[in-house]
């Protein structure tokens, strides 16, 4: 591990550092005759970085070295490969989950599950509790919603993935969810994420709209560290002084978690944007930067959505979208599990057929 120090501390202050470095197993040298720069050499553990990081002397944690947390990407550590009912997220596989942002009624919510279905999308997303910046807003349906929830799942076998706002619900949406979201004004409630970690579904963290990303980690973290290793990260944008779009999506960030961590990642085109007219190329840049699918709001009357009609896509263009996606993601030999059908001669031809390998959905 590697430590910066603070600067101009007297040899008092360095003594008890140094001790507790050694309590923690650890030989120390300075690396600088100024003895700011400090290796750590031993064996690490996961809550090392923290205990240092929260040390008075310490600046930063240049490096975790062995100490690394349960979202990194460990030398030679595999993809983690999450499924939700027949999708796959991660390893080079990607899937599509659509549908609307609330649950509104059982027969639009099967309409659109049909709907998605046939565009090859085998998750359905719809909200049953709604976390609405406004209390006189439409809060969701609730348990009654969850039971529509399951109705459509039974009725269609789509796999459903929906959002969870309170730790004592949990066990109730476990039951009807294949995949436990929780939403961006939820990532630092610390129960609530330790109570689904412990739920043992597939979990959908979305990024907290003003987190940095370590912070999202560290969110991630707390899913993890309950032994519940199916976490999808989901990038949803993040507040910033522009309102053009609702929040800006962190393209960045998805390319960085790409790397820095085994744990798929997705994009939400549709939170970031909050406009139908940018969903697409936001869902482009997304899985070209790495993401390992997409959360999308799709509903077939947007003037009449109970929340976030703005954003809702149609079919058609969810259609147009699992399209582009298979382009996109074939560029670096990733697919669609399961596949969204053949890609069109017209989509060929926009993004290059050239540069286009096709393959075979992974098994
Ligand atoms: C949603 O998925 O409808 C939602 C509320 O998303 P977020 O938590 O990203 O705002
Ligand atoms: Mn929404």
């Amino acid at each position: 591990m590697l430590v910066r120090l603070r600067h101009g501390l007297a040899s008092d202050e360095l003594g008890p550092l140094l001790a507790l470095c050694r309590e923690l197993g650890y030989s120390a040298r300075f690396l600088d005759e100024g003895r700011r720069l400090l290796e750590l050499s031993g064996r690490g553990d996961r809550t090392h970085r923290t205990r240092l990081e929260d040390h008075p002397h310490v600046v930063e944690v240049v490096d975790a070295g062995d100490s690394h947390e349960l979202h990194g990407r460990g030398a030679g550590r595999p993809d983690t490969i999450v499924r939700v009912g027949g999708a796959c997220f991660g390893g080079g596989q990607a899937a599509i989950a659509a549908g609307p942002c609330s649950v509104e009624d059982y027969d639009r919510l099967l309409r659109l599950a049909r709907g998605v279905q046939e565009c090859g999308v085998t998750i359905l997303r719809g909200g049953a509790y709604k976390p609405r910046t406004s209390p006189y807003s439409f809060q969701g349906l609730g348990v009654v919603g969850l039971e529509m929830l399951a109705a459509v799942r039974a009725e269609t076998g789509i796999a459903i993935v929906t959002e969870v706002l309170d730790p004592r619900d949990v066990e109730r949406v476990a039951q009807v969810a294949d995949w436990i979201q929780i939403g961006t004004r939820s990532a630092t409630n610390y129960p609530l994420l330790v109570e689904v970690g412990r739920a043992g579904k597939p979990v959908l963290l979305k990024r907290g709209f003003g987190a940095t990303v370590r912070e999202f980690q560290l969110s991630a973290e707390y899913v993890l560290n309950t032994g519940n290793e199916q976490v999808v990260l989901c990038e949803r944008g993040v507040r910033s002084y522009d309102s053009t779009t609702r929040n800006l999506l962190d393209i960045g960030a998805v390319a960085h978690l790409a790397e820095a961590t085994h744990l798929p990642v997705i994009v939400d085109p549709s939170h970031a944007a909050g406009r139908a007219d940018l969903v697409l190329r936001l869902a482009r840049a997304g899985l070209a930067a790495g993401a390992d699918g997409l959360i999308v709001e799709v509903h077939d009357e947007p003037a009449n959505a109970k929340s976030d009609g703005q954003q809702a896509i149609s079919l058609e263009q969810l259609r147009e979208l699992t399209h582009d996606a298979q382009a996109v993601l074939a560029l670096d030999s990733r697919a669609l599990v399961p596949g969204a059908g053949p890609l069109k001669g017209s989509q060929l031809e926009r993004e290059g057929t050239d540069s286009i390998t096709r393959t075979e959905p992974i098994q």
